[in-house]
């Protein structure tokens, strides 16, 4: 069920419980700001995602609410991500869903990266 992105952060959502190591994760990146795991149900051969150590709801509380310093940190972070991987020169792809229409169902900010493969044309 999609998340209503408005409501207050909730510490019990699964991505804080990985932030805390108290449910595994396949990490493949961690920083001062944000870590990086696989997807548990990829969607392509590449499927990691980023998610700040901060506790934000969705892309629209973070970008309306976060500290510059905090929202530099995470956006250089996903490029680190994607650099580590070895997807810049192929490509890849990055994703927020935020709410009811963008199917967001885990109320933590996320960005999907995808890729290792053609991706085809934006939305399927
Ligand atoms: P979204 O629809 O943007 O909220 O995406 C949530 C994503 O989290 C989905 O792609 C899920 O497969 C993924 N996911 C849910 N639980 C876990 C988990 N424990 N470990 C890794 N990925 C997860």
């Amino acid at each position: 069920m999609p998340i209503d992105p408005t409501l207050p952060y909730d510490d019990n959502n699964i991505f804080a419980k990985i932030l805390r190591d108290e449910i595994p994760s396949n990490r493949v990146y961690e920083d001062e700001w944000a870590i990086a795991f696989h997807d548990i149900n990829p969607q392509a051969e590449i499927h990691v995602l980023v998610i700040p150590r901060g506790r934000w709801v969705s892309w629209d509380d973070f970008s309306a609410r976060a500290e510059a310093e905090e929202v530099a940190g995470f956006i250089r972070a996903v490029g680190n991500v994607a650099r580590q991987l070895g997807l810049v020169e192929p490509g890849y792809r990055l994703l927020a869903n935020i709410g009811q229409n963008g199917g967001q169902e885990v109320p933590h900010l996320h960005v999907h990266l995808f890729g290792g493969q053609a991706l085809g044309r934006m939305i399927a």
